[in-house]
Protein backbone atom coordinates (compact mmCIF):
# COMPACT_ATOMS: atom_id res chain seq x y z
CA UNK A 1 0.00 0.00 0.00
CA UNK A 2 1.75 2.93 -0.80
CA UNK A 3 1.70 6.18 1.12
CA UNK A 4 -0.92 7.89 -0.81
CA UNK A 5 -3.19 5.63 -0.28
CA UNK A 6 -3.93 6.03 3.36
CA UNK A 7 -4.51 9.10 2.87
CA UNK A 8 -7.78 9.47 5.34
CA UNK A 9 -11.29 10.21 4.41
CA UNK A 10 -14.13 11.34 6.11
CA UNK A 11 -17.61 10.47 5.15
CA UNK A 12 -20.44 13.11 6.59
CA UNK A 13 -23.98 11.43 6.39
CA UNK A 14 -24.45 7.54 5.84
CA UNK A 15 -27.66 7.74 3.53
CA UNK A 16 -28.06 5.34 0.62
CA UNK A 17 -25.55 7.51 -0.91
CA UNK A 18 -23.05 8.23 1.71
CA UNK A 19 -23.07 4.75 2.69
CA UNK A 20 -22.03 3.89 -0.80
CA UNK A 21 -19.30 6.10 -1.07
CA UNK A 22 -17.59 5.05 2.64
CA UNK A 23 -17.54 1.75 1.36
CA UNK A 24 -15.89 2.76 -2.09
CA UNK A 25 -12.88 4.13 0.33
CA UNK A 26 -12.98 1.16 2.49
CA UNK A 27 -12.34 -0.64 -0.37
CA UNK A 28 -10.32 1.11 -2.11
CA UNK A 29 -7.66 0.89 1.18
CA UNK A 30 -8.56 4.32 2.65
CA UNK A 31 -8.63 4.84 6.15
CA UNK A 32 -12.38 6.42 6.65
CA UNK A 33 -13.98 7.62 9.56
CA UNK A 34 -17.83 8.04 8.88
CA UNK A 35 -20.64 9.98 10.99
CA UNK A 36 -24.17 10.25 10.34
CA UNK A 37 -27.39 11.77 12.65
CA UNK A 38 -28.61 8.52 12.92
CA UNK A 39 -25.74 6.76 14.69
CA UNK A 40 -27.28 3.43 13.74
CA UNK A 41 -26.56 3.37 9.84
CA UNK A 42 -22.87 3.80 10.77
CA UNK A 43 -22.95 -0.29 12.04
CA UNK A 44 -22.67 -1.90 8.54
CA UNK A 45 -19.66 0.61 7.54
CA UNK A 46 -18.36 -0.10 11.03
CA UNK A 47 -18.31 -4.20 10.25
CA UNK A 48 -16.38 -3.26 7.46
CA UNK A 49 -13.95 -1.27 9.05
CA UNK A 50 -15.02 2.33 9.23
CA UNK A 51 -13.81 4.49 12.78
CA UNK A 52 -17.11 5.63 13.91
CA UNK A 53 -17.14 8.94 15.11
CA UNK A 54 -19.43 10.22 18.46
CA UNK A 55 -20.06 13.83 16.41
CA UNK A 56 -19.50 15.44 13.09
CA UNK A 57 -16.82 17.34 15.23
CA UNK A 58 -15.03 15.00 15.56
CA UNK A 59 -15.32 13.32 12.56
CA UNK A 60 -13.98 15.81 10.59
CA UNK A 61 -11.11 16.15 12.81
CA UNK A 62 -9.82 12.69 11.73
CA UNK A 63 -9.04 13.17 7.73
CA UNK A 64 -7.58 16.36 5.78
CA UNK A 65 -10.46 15.20 3.80
CA UNK A 66 -13.86 15.77 4.28
CA UNK A 67 -17.05 14.20 2.04
CA UNK A 68 -20.67 15.50 2.91
CA UNK A 69 -23.40 13.59 1.45
CA UNK A 70 -26.72 14.76 2.92
CA UNK A 71 -30.78 15.07 1.92
CA UNK A 72 -30.29 19.07 0.74
CA UNK A 73 -28.35 22.13 1.30
CA UNK A 74 -30.32 23.32 4.69
CA UNK A 75 -28.86 19.87 6.35
CA UNK A 76 -25.77 20.74 5.10
CA UNK A 77 -26.09 24.03 6.78
CA UNK A 78 -26.98 22.51 10.01
CA UNK A 79 -23.90 19.90 10.07
CA UNK A 80 -21.64 22.29 8.63
CA UNK A 81 -21.96 25.41 10.74
CA UNK A 82 -21.31 24.63 14.44
CA UNK A 83 -17.90 23.21 13.12
CA UNK A 84 -16.17 26.58 12.70
CA UNK A 85 -12.13 26.37 12.91
CA UNK A 86 -12.38 22.55 12.66
CA UNK A 87 -12.92 23.11 8.62
CA UNK A 88 -9.61 25.28 8.71
CA UNK A 89 -6.84 23.46 6.40
CA UNK A 90 -9.30 20.83 5.18
CA UNK A 91 -10.73 20.46 1.89
CA UNK A 92 -14.06 19.46 2.17
CA UNK A 93 -16.37 17.54 -0.62
CA UNK A 94 -20.15 18.58 -0.70
CA UNK A 95 -22.07 16.01 -2.71
CA UNK A 96 -24.78 16.65 -1.54
CA UNK A 97 -27.28 17.76 -4.75
CA UNK A 98 -28.34 21.39 -5.32
CA UNK A 99 -28.12 24.54 -6.82
CA UNK A 100 -24.93 26.50 -7.98
CA UNK A 101 -26.19 29.31 -5.74
CA UNK A 102 -25.97 27.18 -2.99
CA UNK A 103 -22.90 25.98 -3.94
CA UNK A 104 -21.50 29.20 -3.93
CA UNK A 105 -22.81 30.12 -1.05
CA UNK A 106 -21.18 26.99 0.76
CA UNK A 107 -18.00 27.89 -0.52
CA UNK A 108 -17.86 31.15 0.83
CA UNK A 109 -18.78 29.77 4.32
CA UNK A 110 -15.81 26.90 4.03
CA UNK A 111 -14.26 29.64 3.50
CA UNK A 112 -14.58 32.02 6.22
CA UNK A 113 -13.45 29.48 8.61
CA UNK A 114 -10.35 28.65 6.34
CA UNK A 115 -11.32 25.56 4.60
CA UNK A 116 -11.54 24.73 0.78
CA UNK A 117 -14.19 23.69 -0.89
CA UNK A 118 -15.14 21.65 -4.01
CA UNK A 119 -18.68 21.19 -4.87
CA UNK A 120 -19.71 17.79 -6.58
CA UNK A 121 -22.23 15.87 -8.55
CA UNK A 122 -23.06 12.14 -8.59
CA UNK A 123 -24.12 11.30 -11.84
CA UNK A 124 -24.92 7.41 -10.98
CA UNK A 125 -26.72 5.21 -8.72
CA UNK A 126 -25.09 3.79 -5.01
CA UNK A 127 -24.78 0.76 -6.66
CA UNK A 128 -22.23 2.05 -9.35
CA UNK A 129 -20.41 4.17 -6.91
CA UNK A 130 -16.45 2.75 -6.66
CA UNK A 131 -16.92 0.74 -10.41
CA UNK A 132 -15.79 2.04 -13.61
CA UNK A 133 -19.72 2.70 -14.77
CA UNK A 134 -19.46 5.88 -12.09
CA UNK A 135 -19.40 9.40 -13.17
CA UNK A 136 -18.59 11.86 -10.60
CA UNK A 137 -18.00 15.74 -11.58
CA UNK A 138 -16.05 18.01 -9.44
CA UNK A 139 -15.55 22.05 -9.26
CA UNK A 140 -13.92 24.42 -7.01
CA UNK A 141 -10.24 25.13 -6.61
CA UNK A 142 -7.67 23.13 -8.91
CA UNK A 143 -5.24 22.98 -6.30
CA UNK A 144 -7.99 21.17 -4.05
CA UNK A 145 -9.06 18.86 -6.77
CA UNK A 146 -5.54 17.75 -7.89
CA UNK A 147 -4.74 17.60 -4.16
CA UNK A 148 -7.15 14.49 -3.43
CA UNK A 149 -8.08 13.79 -6.94
CA UNK A 150 -6.41 9.80 -6.33
CA UNK A 151 -8.85 9.08 -3.25
CA UNK A 152 -11.91 10.69 -5.02
CA UNK A 153 -11.03 8.34 -8.11
CA UNK A 154 -12.27 5.57 -5.37
CA UNK A 155 -15.24 6.45 -6.12
CA UNK A 156 -15.97 5.90 -9.62
CA UNK A 157 -14.26 5.48 -12.91
CA UNK A 158 -15.08 8.49 -15.00
CA UNK A 159 -14.02 11.62 -12.23
CA UNK A 160 -14.67 14.91 -14.01
CA UNK A 161 -12.90 18.27 -12.91
CA UNK A 162 -14.82 20.71 -14.48
CA UNK A 163 -13.48 24.38 -13.34
CA UNK A 164 -12.88 27.17 -10.84
CA UNK A 165 -16.24 28.36 -10.53
CA UNK A 166 -18.23 25.93 -7.76
CA UNK A 167 -21.60 26.05 -9.20
CA UNK A 168 -20.57 24.18 -12.19
CA UNK A 169 -21.35 20.57 -11.00
CA UNK A 170 -24.98 21.82 -10.00
CA UNK A 171 -25.32 23.66 -13.24
CA UNK A 172 -23.85 20.57 -15.79
CA UNK A 173 -25.87 17.93 -13.08
CA UNK A 174 -29.30 19.79 -14.01
CA UNK A 175 -28.61 20.16 -17.92
CA UNK A 176 -27.85 16.13 -18.11
CA UNK A 177 -31.15 15.39 -15.56
CA UNK A 178 -32.69 18.05 -18.48
CA UNK A 179 -31.37 15.71 -21.38
CA UNK A 180 -32.54 12.61 -19.02
CA UNK A 181 -35.96 13.91 -18.37
CA UNK A 182 -36.43 15.49 -22.03
CA UNK A 183 -35.53 11.53 -23.06
CA UNK A 184 -37.31 10.21 -20.88
CA UNK A 185 -40.52 11.57 -21.59
CA UNK A 186 -40.39 11.07 -25.41
CA UNK A 187 -39.96 7.20 -25.13
CA UNK A 188 -42.78 7.54 -23.25
CA UNK A 189 -44.88 9.75 -25.55
CA UNK A 190 -43.56 6.42 -28.54
CA UNK A 191 -44.65 3.84 -26.33
CA UNK A 192 -48.12 5.93 -25.19
CA UNK A 193 -48.57 5.94 -29.07
CA UNK A 194 -47.81 2.61 -29.89
CA UNK A 195 -49.00 1.13 -26.74
CA UNK A 196 -52.54 2.80 -28.68
CA UNK A 197 -52.01 0.66 -31.52
CA UNK A 198 -51.67 -2.95 -29.71
CA UNK A 199 -47.53 -2.71 -29.81
CA UNK A 200 -45.50 -3.33 -26.26
CA UNK A 201 -42.98 -0.97 -25.16
CA UNK A 202 -40.78 -4.06 -25.38
CA UNK A 203 -40.93 -3.98 -28.99
CA UNK A 204 -40.47 -0.08 -28.85
CA UNK A 205 -37.46 0.15 -26.98
CA UNK A 206 -34.73 -1.40 -29.16
CA UNK A 207 -35.89 1.27 -31.96
CA UNK A 208 -36.10 3.64 -29.59
CA UNK A 209 -32.56 2.87 -28.47
CA UNK A 210 -31.35 3.37 -32.09
CA UNK A 211 -32.72 6.57 -31.87
CA UNK A 212 -31.21 7.69 -29.16
CA UNK A 213 -27.62 6.79 -30.20
CA UNK A 214 -28.33 8.81 -33.35
CA UNK A 215 -29.28 11.64 -31.65
CA UNK A 216 -26.22 11.45 -29.08
CA UNK A 217 -23.93 11.29 -32.64
CA UNK A 218 -25.09 14.70 -33.41
CA UNK A 219 -23.88 16.46 -30.08
CA UNK A 220 -20.49 17.17 -30.72
CA UNK A 221 -21.29 18.87 -34.68
CA UNK A 222 -24.61 20.46 -33.14
CA UNK A 223 -22.50 21.91 -29.74
CA UNK A 224 -19.77 23.47 -32.55
CA UNK A 225 -22.70 25.31 -34.44
CA UNK A 226 -24.58 26.68 -30.77
CA UNK A 227 -21.21 27.72 -29.62
CA UNK A 228 -19.94 29.60 -33.49
CA UNK A 229 -23.84 30.78 -33.84
CA UNK A 230 -23.89 29.36 -37.28
CA UNK A 231 -26.68 26.83 -38.14
CA UNK A 232 -26.34 25.13 -41.55
CA UNK A 233 -29.41 22.83 -42.64
CA UNK A 234 -26.72 20.14 -43.11
CA UNK A 235 -28.93 17.36 -42.28
CA UNK A 236 -32.40 18.76 -42.54
CA UNK A 237 -34.22 22.13 -41.64
CA UNK A 238 -36.21 23.38 -39.09
CA UNK A 239 -39.32 23.53 -42.16
CA UNK A 240 -38.82 19.99 -42.80
CA UNK A 241 -38.22 19.46 -38.41
CA UNK A 242 -42.13 21.37 -38.62
CA UNK A 243 -43.37 18.95 -40.93
CA UNK A 244 -42.44 16.02 -39.00
CA UNK A 245 -43.83 17.85 -35.32
CA UNK A 246 -47.08 17.92 -37.11
CA UNK A 247 -47.19 14.58 -37.72
CA UNK A 248 -46.40 13.67 -33.80
CA UNK A 249 -49.80 15.96 -32.85
CA UNK A 250 -51.65 15.05 -34.91
CA UNK A 251 -50.73 10.41 -34.17
CA UNK A 252 -51.40 11.73 -30.53
CA UNK A 253 -54.76 13.72 -30.53
CA UNK A 254 -56.29 11.01 -33.09
CA UNK A 255 -54.95 7.98 -30.93
CA UNK A 256 -56.38 10.04 -27.83
CA UNK A 257 -52.55 10.40 -25.97
CA UNK A 258 -51.82 13.70 -24.21
CA UNK A 259 -50.81 16.02 -27.16
CA UNK A 260 -48.92 18.27 -24.34
CA UNK A 261 -45.82 17.46 -24.91
CA UNK A 262 -45.93 17.17 -28.61
CA UNK A 263 -47.81 20.77 -29.16
CA UNK A 264 -45.19 22.17 -27.34
CA UNK A 265 -42.04 20.67 -28.90
CA UNK A 266 -44.35 21.92 -32.26
CA UNK A 267 -44.91 25.36 -30.82
CA UNK A 268 -41.33 25.63 -29.74
CA UNK A 269 -40.40 25.22 -33.25
CA UNK A 270 -42.95 27.07 -34.63
CA UNK A 271 -41.87 30.55 -33.02
CA UNK A 272 -37.98 29.82 -34.47
CA UNK A 273 -39.82 29.62 -37.92
CA UNK A 274 -42.13 32.57 -37.24
CA UNK A 275 -38.96 34.22 -36.30
CA UNK A 276 -37.35 33.58 -39.81
CA UNK A 277 -35.51 30.38 -39.24
CA UNK A 278 -37.30 28.15 -40.88
CA UNK A 279 -34.60 27.29 -43.80
CA UNK A 280 -32.13 26.84 -40.84
CA UNK A 281 -30.99 23.74 -39.29
CA UNK A 282 -32.04 22.61 -35.88
CA UNK A 283 -30.03 24.41 -33.57
CA UNK A 284 -31.16 27.51 -34.66
CA UNK A 285 -33.88 26.66 -31.96
CA UNK A 286 -31.01 27.35 -29.50
CA UNK A 287 -32.18 31.16 -29.46
CA UNK A 288 -35.97 29.91 -28.18
CA UNK A 289 -34.31 28.38 -25.15
CA UNK A 290 -32.23 31.38 -24.93
CA UNK A 291 -35.15 33.91 -24.55
CA UNK A 292 -37.03 33.27 -21.31
CA UNK A 293 -40.59 32.66 -22.34
CA UNK A 294 -42.92 35.80 -22.19
CA UNK A 295 -39.98 38.34 -22.75
CA UNK A 296 -40.00 40.43 -26.07
P1 LIG B 1 -30.89 9.48 1.92
O1 LIG B 1 -30.70 8.02 1.85
O2 LIG B 1 -32.27 9.99 2.19
O3 LIG B 1 -29.90 10.04 3.05
C1 LIG B 1 -29.99 11.35 3.51
C2 LIG B 1 -28.89 11.61 4.52
O4 LIG B 1 -28.98 12.98 4.96
C3 LIG B 1 -28.97 10.73 5.78
O5 LIG B 1 -27.67 10.43 6.17
C4 LIG B 1 -29.65 11.67 6.76
O6 LIG B 1 -29.37 11.37 8.10
C5 LIG B 1 -28.98 12.97 6.39
N1 LIG B 1 -29.66 14.15 6.89
C6 LIG B 1 -30.80 14.70 6.44
N2 LIG B 1 -31.13 15.80 7.14
C7 LIG B 1 -30.14 15.97 8.05
C8 LIG B 1 -29.88 16.94 9.05
N3 LIG B 1 -30.72 17.97 9.25
N4 LIG B 1 -28.77 16.80 9.81
C9 LIG B 1 -27.93 15.76 9.62
N5 LIG B 1 -28.11 14.81 8.67
C10 LIG B 1 -29.20 14.91 7.90
O7 LIG B 1 -30.42 10.21 0.60
P2 LIG B 1 -29.29 9.73 -0.43
O8 LIG B 1 -29.90 8.88 -1.49
O9 LIG B 1 -28.11 9.20 0.34
O10 LIG B 1 -28.93 11.11 -1.12
C11 LIG B 1 -28.01 12.02 -0.52
C12 LIG B 1 -27.64 13.08 -1.56
O11 LIG B 1 -27.04 12.42 -2.68
C13 LIG B 1 -28.86 13.85 -2.08
O12 LIG B 1 -28.52 15.21 -2.25
C14 LIG B 1 -29.12 13.19 -3.42
O13 LIG B 1 -29.76 14.06 -4.36
C15 LIG B 1 -27.70 12.85 -3.86
N6 LIG B 1 -27.69 11.79 -4.88
C16 LIG B 1 -28.30 10.60 -4.61
C17 LIG B 1 -28.36 9.63 -5.59
C18 LIG B 1 -29.04 8.31 -5.32
O14 LIG B 1 -29.23 7.55 -6.30
N7 LIG B 1 -29.38 7.97 -4.09
C19 LIG B 1 -27.78 9.88 -6.87
C20 LIG B 1 -27.16 11.10 -7.11
C21 LIG B 1 -27.13 12.05 -6.11
P3 LIG B 1 -30.33 10.37 8.93
O15 LIG B 1 -29.91 8.99 8.54
O16 LIG B 1 -30.07 10.71 10.34
O17 LIG B 1 -31.75 10.68 8.50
Amino acid sequence: MTKESRTPVTVLGLGLMGEALAGAFLRDGRPTTVWNRTAAKADRLAGQGAVRAGSALEAVGAAPLVVVCLTGYDAVREVLDPLGAALDGRVLVNLTSGTSAEARDTAARVARHGGAYLDGAIMTTPAAIGTPAAALLYSGPRSAFDLHEPALRSLGGATTYLGADHGLSALYDVGVLSLMWNILNGFLQGAALLGAAGVEAAAFAPVARNGVETVAGWLADYARQIDEGAHPATDSTLDTHVAAMDHLVHESESHGVDATLPRFIRELAGRAVAAGHGGEGYTALIEQFRKPSGRD
